[in-house]
């Protein structure tokens, strides 16, 4: 009852975001990247001084910002850095940084790389040192050359300064900081499987437990994070786990990068605060839906693993972790792909079927022939050519997919397929009609 008493009221107006208040100053490219633009607009200000403070501080503020993974599955940072603070038992421990954006509709971690790059070594000291890793590894994608090469000189002057390496910024704490460049597998974006492909091995994850802070890279105590969550951490701990926490609602806090692609006027990459409603994202970021919000047709909400959300749901829904759940879909990577009247909805979940079916890595039966069942029967509702008790079918495949795999690729194909039947049922009734009444018109003229 105390601390209820104690918490300030929940704002009801979220954003927008005010300039001094953005962790990410270079988002667009319009200063310099290199080590002294970086530090000129506060990169590595009293980084010294944080690194002093220890494990036990930064803990404690990442936990007290309330910030939750960015890469997608929102997990409490500071409790997931915690599980790595344990008895030395002679092990190193690693930090890897999860750069392999490859969930379709995803651009915001890249963006980072190529226009903030200091902002994720300095990141990966942070946060290294609240986990007592001696290094970190940065796993990129490996189509992101121009990032890698920005990263890596970033990296390179940050040695240089004596900012990393022995000695890290004269604290006394030895951290180094590796660019590995990945091949171009989606998934190795999954934990697992990023960390056999770091190990050398094909990028096929793994089953859990051991978890990584257990027995992650090379046998050791691992923690795998995503490029924002790493990066924003120097920013929290100068301004105050509070600060970051002010933002936002409760157990959804903080400032937040957004991607908006698909049907809109401005496709953009922005930072905003979290909880904004999703229709005055789209508004006053993207320039608005081409045609009109009336032209909606829905929504992904958060990377092509989040299902689809109708206009009407569309009209009032926040962007974040809980509201978003609430409408039986997720925040994922916050990637909105917006799709108008025009857009063929259908095609485009059929599509994505044919994506996660050429990613599986094939372990698992549910996900292997499962992914390849769906993209058949997506493909005949594309044409019409479908029967109506398909739709059932194909929820009940995606339904046994879900749940039933090594990895969460398996429930990254089944959701999709799962909110199209849940929304657009009478569109895929509507195809088979016009299908049936083409195919008697033909047999009428033949
Ligand atoms: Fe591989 Fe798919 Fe199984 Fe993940 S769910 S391990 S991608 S087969």
């Amino acid at each position: 009852a105390t601390e209820a008493a104690e918490k300030p009221p929940e704002k009801t107006k979220y954003g927008p975001l005010a300039d001094s208040d953005r962790i990410f100053t270079n988002l667009y490219g319009r200063h310099d990247w290199r080590l002294k633009g970086a530090m000129s607009r506060g990169d590595w200000y009293k980084t010294k001084e944080i690194c002093e403070k220890g494990v036990d501080w930064i803990l404690k503020e990442i936990t007290k910002s309330g910030l939750r993974g960015r890469g997608g599955a929102g997990f409490p940072t500071g409790m997931k850095w915690g599980f790595m603070n344990k008895p030395d038992d002679g092990r190193p421990k690693y930090l890897v940084v999860n750069a392999d954006e490859g969930e379709p509709g995803t651009c915001k971690d890249r963006e980072i790389m190529r226009h903030d790059p200091h902002k994720l070594v300095e990141g990966c000291l942070v946060a290294g040192r609240a986990m007592g890793a001696r290094a970190a590894y940065i796993y990129i994608r490996g189509e992101f050359y121009n990032e890698a090469s920005n990263l890596n000189i970033a990296v390179q002057e940050a040695y240089q300064a004596g900012l990393i390496g022995k000695n890290a910024c004269n604290s006394g704490y030895d951290f180094d900081v590796y660019v590995h460049r990945g091949a171009g597998a989606y998934i190795c974006g999954e934990e697992t499987s990023l960390i056999e492909s770091l190990e050398g091995k094909a990028g096929k994850p793994r089953l859990k437990p051991p978890f990584p802070a257990d027995v992650g890279v090379f046998g050791c105590p691992t923690t795998v994070a995503n490029v924002e969550t790493v990066a924003v951490a120097p920013a929290i701990c100068r301004r105050g786990g509070d600060w970051f926490a002010s933002f936002g609602r409760t157990r959804n806090s903080g400032t937040k990068l957004f991607n908006i692609s698909g049907n809109v006027n401005n496709p953009v990459t922005f930072e905003e605060e979290m909880s904004m409603p999703l229709k005055e994202m789209i508004e006053r970021h993207a320039g608005g839906v081409i045609g009109g919000w009336d032209n909606l047709l829905g929504v992904i909400p958060g990377g092509s693993s989040t299902p689809l959300i109708p206009k009407s749901v569309c009209d009032d829904v926040m962007m974040d972790f809980d509201a978003l759940v609430q409408v039986q879909t997720g925040l994922g990577t916050a990637a909105i792909i917006v799709m108008n009247k025009q857009a063929d909805i259908v095609k485009c979940i059929a599509r994505l079927m044919e994506f996660y079916k050429h990613e599986s890595c094939g372990q698992c039966t549910p996900c292997r022939e499962g992914t390849g069942w769906m993209v058949k029967l997506m493909n005949r509702f594309v044409t019409g050519e479908a029967k109506p008790d398909e739709i059932d079918m194909l929820y009940e495949l995606s339904k046994q997919i879900e749940g039933h795999t090594i990895c969460a690729l398996g429930d990254g194909a089944a959701w999709p397929v799962q909110g199209l039947i849940r929304h657009y049922r009478p569109e895929l009734l509507r195809r088979m009609e016009d299908f049936q009444k083409s195919q008697q018109q033909k047999s009428a003229q033949a």
